[in-house]
């Protein structure tokens, strides 16, 4: 089953009867997430039979469908807090700040047509948010494949959980195979007999973590004295920072998908699950592996959506090997790789192409085969490049909630 949050802004304010929801909401959280840390248990249905009638009594207002649904986000937050304990991170006990409240799908209704969102309060009190709805918006609420999961209430916004099963994958009739660089992804696209680099820019993802990893030293600096406020502007550093990446890993990929879908092709990309970037003394030189990372999660899961074959292979070797004669090159080389037998290829392109090269030797990749003469070096088929942002304007949010 997959899940896509999609978020909706209010036309008015919350009413208050929301508010005072929403504040009881965490409290009750909060009380679950310590009277879970006490009893050593995590699982909704645990906090629940453990606590469940004490809560009673301490909300007796609550509706009581939405007294479950806080436990179910207080087990989520304390398994995320023991599997940061038992990493090592220092995790204080978790407290949830920010107001919100999660209503499962039978403890609300919206009516689809016009926004409206139906929530009880208690029993006899409900009330009534409109969401402004856009195209963008109306495009999951009237696709009716989707069905409606859990309802985050903000107090600005909504998050409506949508859920559809995966679709099965289609057969490819083509591949992309695509590098994964700190700037770009390099590529290789290969239809037929005929296989052109493909490039996908965004060099602004890594300007803006540099930018930002330099005002958070200065902050750290300046604010050397006072340890709490200096956290706090380096939070909201890092929460600014997340979202304007994001935004921008969002529009690539949603490039790549629609070259991929308009194509019937499968993608390729190299698995980066034991790519590890040294801590501290490199990470303060080098950019970190997250927005690549980030960037494959939302591939994969807009993919899986929209059932494009994804393919993850180990990247092993991939920059160093010649697809031609399988030598491998251990000495270190610049922008091009070159080889011996005269292959001689710009090395992020030359990665790809080894990539897809493993994907098809494991047969992970359908029928489709390739050879690398045919490769056609003076072609390049841009997928995305920063100009591209200034022409998309975004209509709404959205989020990977999760796969269940
Ligand atoms: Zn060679």
């Amino acid at each position: 089953m997959l899940v896509k949050g999609v978020t909706f802004y209010l036309e008015s304010d919350l009413p208050s009867e929301a508010n005072f929801l929403l504040e009881d909401f965490r409290l009750a959280v909060n009380n679950a997430i310590r009277a879970g840390l006490r009893a050593r248990v995590t699982s909704r249905n645990a906090l629940n039979k453990l606590a469940y009638k004490d809560f009673r009594r301490e909300h007796p207002r609550m509706y009581s469908q939405h007294l479950v649904s806080a436990f179910e986000v207080a087990g989520s937050v304390l398994k995320n807090h023991r599997r940061r304990f038992r990493k090592g991170v220092t995790s204080r006990i978790p407290y949830v700040r920010r107001l919100m409240m999660r209503a499962e799908n039978q403890a609300y209704k919206l009516d689809r047509k016009s926004g409206v969102v139906d929530l009880p309060i208690r029993a006899g009190c409900h009330v009534e948010l409109r969401l402004i709805v856009s195209q963008y918006h109306r495009k999951y609420l009237g696709d009716m494949a989707l069905t409606l999961g859990s309802l985050t209430v903000l107090p600005d916004r909504v998050i409506v959980a949508f859920r559809k099963d995966a679709p099965k994958p289609f057969v490819p009739e083509s591949a992309l195979s695509l590098d994964t660089n700190e700037r770009s992804l390099d590529g290789v696209f290969v239809e037929g007999d005929v296989a052109n680099a493909v490039k996908a820019e965004f060099p602004e993802v890594a300007i803006i973590q540099q930018r930002h990893h330099d005002r958070r030293r200065r902050l750290q600096k300046k604010k050397a004295f006072d340890r709490r406020i200096s956290r706090k502007l380096c939070g909201r550093e890092g929460a600014r920072e997340h979202r304007r990446i994001n935004y921008r890993l969002h529009q690539v990929a949603n490039s790549v998908l629609k070259f991929a879908e308009e194509r019937k092709s499968a993608i390729v990309l190299e698995d980066l699950k034991g790519f590890k970037s040294k801590r501290s003394k490199e990470l303060n030189r080098r950019l970190s592996v997250w927005p690549r990372r980030k960037l494959h999660q939302i591939i994969e899961y807009k993919a899986q959506w929209k059932g494009i074959p994804v393919v993850k292979v180990d990247p092993r070797n991939s920059s160093r090997t010649c697809p031609i004669c399988r030598r491998i090159k251990y000495s270190r080389m610049g922008a091009e790789f070159k080889c011996e037998c005269g292959w001689c290829l710009d090395r992020h392109i030359n990665a790809s192409i080894n990539l897809l090269q493993t994907a098809i030797s494991k047969g992970m990749a359908g029928g489709l085969w390739f050879n690398p003469g045919a490769f056609q070096h003076d072609v390049m088929m841009i997928l995305y490049e920063p100009a591209m942002a200034a022409r998309s304007e975004p209509n709404g949010t959205s989020g990977i909630v999760g796969v269940t």
